[in-house]
């Protein structure tokens, strides 16, 4: 089956039931028994198991190319229910730049409860295999990164991990599971913050894993139905919702992202641009290889805050907003929103400036999105 059949037909679409061609919203807590322990489908409870939960739950299985997958009601629940698959005294290698949610869990919660983080850069292999200690129970990456779109090698890094018996997981939540699939590149786990661009619509907060590896699965499964952190009926039904239009919301943010990276290349007021496409090396090789696009991410430096804050002050389709991966285009200033609280000398070792500015691409039309860019740029050319 091809990738944009099976974001409709993918998972288990028809209710059984009713023949419903959408899989209804079961909003029900329990399941009436037929007889104690007799149940009719295998539902007993809902945090344990939900059918619309499931028609989700095996739908980013199908489309992640795995096996088992799991929905949680955020992106930061998948990712603390991935790091529960360890003990105290483990240890986890991790990318230097992973998302902020993602960093303060595991060095102010996981560190404090004995699982202990090594932050690297994942583009560099001999810097990740040095990390590694005999403690080493999992490596943990993101790619593209946000906001400077590094790329990581993911079949290099599954191959480590192999090689040292790690879990690896790969969060794929910036290149979606139409452009990218780790789990074929040999990635144990993939992980989606799905309020995202798999939401697409910026009106759930949700969390997707998959994995093809039975013996993970049925632990994440475990942990999942322990500790709780499931994702509801109607969400699971909007994302459900949100997925059959992955595959065009995808290409056409694709499309006018490559069009607005070409007019910041070219634009004087601009003096880095940051986008997948625009990398050169190892790391251009990596992303066309693992990926089918290069996603519609663009960070770029107009050289300082004060022009930075009135930019996104003069924009008129481009929401100031933290998230990403919805229909409407956001922008952020990452050194004052979504990276505020790493200190400003190591936000500038990153490569962090005060005049970055962070775009996440909508699907509205490219010309209006110009335009909007081009006004802009206008408001600000007499600012230093
Ligand atoms: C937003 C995000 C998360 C966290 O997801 P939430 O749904 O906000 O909990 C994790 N990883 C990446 C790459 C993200 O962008």
């Amino acid at each position: 089956m091809q990738k944009k059949t099976m974001m409709i037909h993918g998972g288990k679409t028809v209710d059984e039931f009713t023949g419903s061609v959408n899989a209804p919203i079961y909003q029900t807590s329990t399941y009436k028994q037929d007889g104690i322990g007799n149940l009719r489908q295998g539902y007993e409870y809902s945090r344990t198991k939900n059918p619309t939960r499931t028609a989700l739950e095996t739908l980013i299985a199908d489309i992640e190319h795995g096996t088992h997958g799991f929905a949680f009601g955020s992106g930061m629940a998948a990712v603390s229910s991935v790091v529960m698959l360890l003990n105290a005294g483990d240890h986890i290698v991790v990318g230097s730049d992973v998302y902020g949610g993602t960093y303060r869990v595991f060095t102010k919660v996981f560190d404090r409860i004995g699982i202990e983080s090594t932050f690297v850069d994942t583009t560099d292999a001999e810097a990740v295999k040095a990390a590694i200690t005999d403690k080493t129970k999992m490596l943990y990456i993101e790619t593209p990164t946000n906001p400077l779109l590094n790329v990581t090698d993911i079949a290099e890094m599954a191959a480590i991990a192999k090689e040292n018996n790690l879990i690896s997981v790969v969060d794929n939540t910036f290149m979606t599971p139409y452009f990218q699939n780790p789990l074929d590149l040999g990635a144990d786990i993939v992980l989606h913050s799905a309020t995202k661009y798999i939401g697409g619509h910026s009106d759930v907060v949700a969390g997707l894993l998959a994995t093809k590896d039975d013996k993970i699965a049925e632990d994440l499964g475990f942990i999942q139905n322990s500790v709780g952190g499931i994702l509801g009926p109607q969400d699971s039904f909007l994302l459900v919702r949100g997925i059959k239009t992955l595959a065009l919301r995808m290409e056409q943010t694709e499309k006018t992202t490559l069009q607005l990276v070409e007019y910041l290349v070219n634009n004087d007021t601009v003096t880095k641009v940051f986008h997948p496409s625009l990398l050169e090396g190892k790391q251009l090789e990596a992303q066309k290889r693992q990926a089918t696009g290069f996603g519609g991410m663009i960070s770029f430096d107009v050289g300082s805050k004060e022009r930075a804050e009135e930019l996104v002050k003069s924009l008129k389709y481009f929401t100031l907003a933290e998230s990403l991966g919805a229909v409407e285009s956001l922008i952020s200033v990452p050194s004052q929103m979504t990276h505020a609280s790493i200190p400003r000398e190591r936000r500038l070792e990153l490569g962090i400036t005060d005049g970055l500015v962070r775009i996440s691409v909508g699907i509205e039309d490219s010309a209006d999105l110009l335009e909007d860019l081009q006004n802009g740029f206008k408001a600000i050319e007499s600012i230093k």
